[in-house]
């Protein structure tokens, strides 16, 4: 049985989501953690649902982006939870000093305000997990699915049981039931490996997805097909806007109106625009998807305008 968690980050509703998954009487397992900011949140979240938290015994952790994970040290101290992670991730649970580093470029004086802080997890909780790991917990029996493309260290975890993955971010955001949209957060971006990891979750036939932004998805053949077309057609929206040569803040507010456009005309409310854009921030995909063509594609755009 899969129960959802909303972390209230900033306190507000559908932005950010837990995944609890009881796996016996007293071992539940969480799907990411959300920031630190939201710990407090999720552990009343879990009791809520008339569970304790010091059952939490596993995280599975889709990636290390903060607003993901920020949070995992905090479970694992208080709690003795256990992390599970790629390999390329673990190093940076363990010793997050480089990503405190790269926090603090990005965000400045707001990181603490919107992802709280950072903390190390102790070696012997952290466990790396790679592509066709088996987990068993109790009655949950799980598949580890290595899904780069939003993050070269991004793991999506099958659950038999339900038939369902969960996709952290590379099935995109998806709010209230609305569009998919691609999170084009730098600097990992890949559309090729992105691909792909769609292919591998479309293989498996699910009956339902869960994303981190936010919940359940029912309709997943369609929901990864609309989000595969995306990924492309805003990448050569991207590639064209380079072309024309046009700088980074000129591009931001022209994507913007371009992810506005096509969500409400896919249905989304006006309400909705604003949660898209606190779980998925314009400013990002647009450094993202520049990183992107730069260095993956320098041939196909024009060199960096300063
Ligand atoms: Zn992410």
């Amino acid at each position: 049985m899969v129960h959802l968690i909303d972390a209230l980050h900033l306190g507000m509703s559908d932005i950010i989501c837990i995944a609890l998954v009881e796996c016996g009487p007293n071992e539940l397992l969480i799907v990411d953690s959300g920031p630190e900011s939201v710990f407090e949140s999720v552990v009343a979240g879990v009791r809520k649902l008339g569970f304790r938290p010091e059952h939490v015994r596993h995280l599975l952790a889709s990636h290390i982006h903060l607003d993901h994970t920020g949070g995992a040290w905090r479970w694992a101290e208080k709690f003795g939870t256990e992390v599970y992670v790629h390999p390329k991730g673990a190093p940076h649970l363990i010793d997050p000093s480089r990503l405190v580093e790269s926090a603090t470029r990005i965000y400045g004086d707001q990181l603490n305000y919107l992802w709280g802080t950072i903390g190390p997890i102790p070696e012997d909780q952290v466990i790396a997990v790679d592509n066709g790991a088996e987990l068993r917990f109790g009655s949950c029996q799980i598949r580890v699915l290595y899904t780069p493309g939003h993050a070269q260290h991004h793991n999506a975890y099958w659950l038999d049981s339900e038939q369902t993955v969960f996709c952290g971010d590379v099935a995109g955001v998806v709010i209230r039931g609305g569009p998919p949209i691609p999170p084009f957060a730098p600097p990992d971006i890949h559309l090729e490996s992105w691909k792909e990891s769609l292919a591998k979750i479309r293989t498996l036939k699910p009956s339902s997805l869960h994303v981190t932004h936010f919940g359940r998805v029912d309709n997943p053949a369609r929901s990864l097909d609309a989000l595969e077309k995306r990924l492309f057609s805003w990448a050569d929206w991207m590639k064209q806007r380079l072309l024309e040569g046009k700088s980074e803040s000129e591009i931001t507010p022209e994507f913007q109106k371009l992810v506005d456009s096509e969500l409400l005309s896919d249905g989304a409310s006006q309400a909705d625009l604003s949660t898209y854009e606190y779980a998925d921030p314009a400013f990002m995909s647009v450094a993202g998807l520049i990183r992107y063509w730069r260095k993956y594609h320098p041939e196909q755009v024009p060199p960096v305008r300063r």
